[in-house]
């Protein structure tokens, strides 16, 4: 319906004339929709208006404290950047929740959305005058990457599958360099807090401003180690990196194969153990799995904390959906994270989109998050996690479900608290297997295909009749379907 720039166009319309800050805006915008891609721009970005410089700020707006934290986390760097470039004065963006900023979202009058900000907007005339002279830009340290501020330990939800992690990050973070932990190497699969636990560290360690820390991913430090040679000036980056107090290296996995620099680092690792300083380093495996490391090197990285982080179970999916729909402000009912948990059992960063996307649909069209739109809005998602459902599969969530005993699903038994999920059970194999009625019968305790007909009459009477019982069953079925 409407492109990247049209509702800033409207905006300047509504205004008359066309400010400069407006022209600058419009090209940032189509930067940035070139960069992200023009999904992720009308997802995120296109909402957003602009506000009024103040001295070296500029204010943008979102309709919504959700989007403005997502914008803020994601883009918030990169807007600062394009609005330097744009105008050298400005070296800040404010990122503001402005309701009415959002076209779709509510009908209440527009208060300080980006129209009305617009029509604040100074003159270019004095936003230049802001630039006397540019101060040096902050200037971070070439080289160490910067820690997200969204990336703490208050924020990392702990459960079974990553406790031992997270206590000895706690601990490295509360007294680096002390025996046992040193260095501390943390290990697991894609997207279950490696980094974020890392970052954790840093943070906390950089806010009692106790000591320097140096966080990259090994990535980094490779393309560091060969930009120093190729500029000769490898003692350096050799020194830069042997003053930290604390280094961390982000997915160490990636050195191998890499022969010199692992070698660089195998010597800076030993020169800041043997001084004392705190390494961490984090990995897809353990050490000793680490093949096409240097034997060295892995004995070296063995000798501290070593600590995995396990899959996510059920339970800990489920606590981490609750603390980010929190976080976020939008009602999500409990029925939509379970099914979540059950339906994306990939990793923690997976179970964070599909969140924050049905949060940004909820946000973005004022509507409620309810099990249908969940489906609808994630079909991609869920569709890549699905799988062939089979009855003993069926069986079993659906017994669990109503807490009775698998062995229930074909015991002769027929008191309407068994009789009950047996036949929920069934009429799911029906609607969701292509198994034939008299097979259906067969893995139910050898019922005959006239019973599997029945309780498939009698599922359908009762979801007609009673909505809870309909709920419970569309729920399951949600969970089950391939
Ligand atoms: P890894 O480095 O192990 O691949 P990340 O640390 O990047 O994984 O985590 C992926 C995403 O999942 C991040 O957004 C992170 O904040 C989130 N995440 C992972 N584990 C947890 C947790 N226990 N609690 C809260 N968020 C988590
Ligand atoms: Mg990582």
């Amino acid at each position: 319906m409407t492109g990247g720039l049209e509702g800033y166009d409207e905006v300047a319309e509504a205004n008359a004339q066309k400010s400069i800050l407006d022209i600058h805006w419009s090209r940032i915008c189509a930067r940035l929709k070139a960069e992200v891609g023009e999904v992720e721009y009308n997802t995120w970005l296109r909402q957003m208006g602009v506000g009024p410089v103040d001295e070296d700020e500029i204010t943008l707006y979102l309709p919504t404290r959700f989007l403005r934290d997502w914008v803020r986390g994601q883009y918030g760097d990169r807007l600062g950047a394009l609005w330097h470039a744009e105008v050298p004065a400005i070296r800040r963006v404010e990122l503001q929740v402005a309701r009415g900023a959002s076209p779709a979202t509510d009908g209440d009058a527009p208060s300080a959305g980006p129209a009305s900000a617009a029509a604040a907007t100074p003159p270019v005339a004095e936003v230049v005058a802001v630039v006397e002279e540019p101060r040096a830009a902050e200037v971070r340290s070439d080289l160490a990457a910067p820690l997200d501020p969204r990336f703490t330990f208050d924020t990392f939800v702990v459960g079974k599958p990553n406790e031992f992690a997270y206590a000895c990050a706690r601990r490295v973070a509360e007294r680096p360099s002390s025996p046992g932990f040193n260095p501390l190497f943390l290990y697991g699969g894609v997207g279950l807090g490696k980094t974020h636990l890392m970052h954790a560290i840093g943070s906390e360690l950089v806010r009692e401003g106790r000591v320097s820390v140096a966080y990259m991913s090994a990535e980094k430090f490779m393309y560091r180690f060969i930009a120093a040679i190729r500029s000769q000036s490898t003692m350096e980056f050799k020194e830069q990196l042997r003053s930290v107090d604390v280094l961390m290296i982000d997915d160490l996995q990636f050195l191998i194969g890499k022969d010199n620099t692992q070698e660089e680092f195998f010597h800076t690792f030993n020169a800041l153990v043997d001084a004392g300083r705190q390494i961490v380093v984090s990995a897809d495996k353990s050490p000793s799995d680490l093949s096409g490391l240097e034997d060295r090197l892995r004995t070296r990285l063995g000798c501290g904390m070593v600590a995995d982080i396990h899959a996510t179970t059920f339970e800990l999916r489920i606590s981490i959906l609750e603390a980010k729909a929190a976080a976020s402000g939008v009602e999500v009912p409990a029925k939509v994270l379970e099914f979540l948990a059950h339906k994306i059992t990939s990793n923690v960063r997976e179970l964070e989109g599909a969140l924050n996307r049905l949060i940004a649909h909820a946000n973005l069209f004022g509507r409620p998050v309810t099990l249908e739109a969940t489906q609808d809005v994630l079909h991609d998602i869920l569709k890549a996690n699905n799988r062939r459902v089979t009855i003993e599969e069926i069986q079993r969530k659906v017994a669990e479900h109503w807490n009775i005993r698998l062995t229930d699903m074909s015991s002769a038994r027929r008191s309407t608290v068994v009789a009950r999920p047996r036949q929920v059970a069934m009429y799911l194999s029906k609607q969701l297997t292509s198994r034939s009625l008299p097979e259906i019968g067969r893995k139910f305790g050898n019922r005959d295909h006239t019973t599997v007909i029945y309780a498939v009459r009698r599922v359908m009477e009762l979801m007609e009749q009673d909505p809870a019982f309909a709920e419970d069953v569309e729920l399951l079925r949600r969970m089950l379907e391939s």
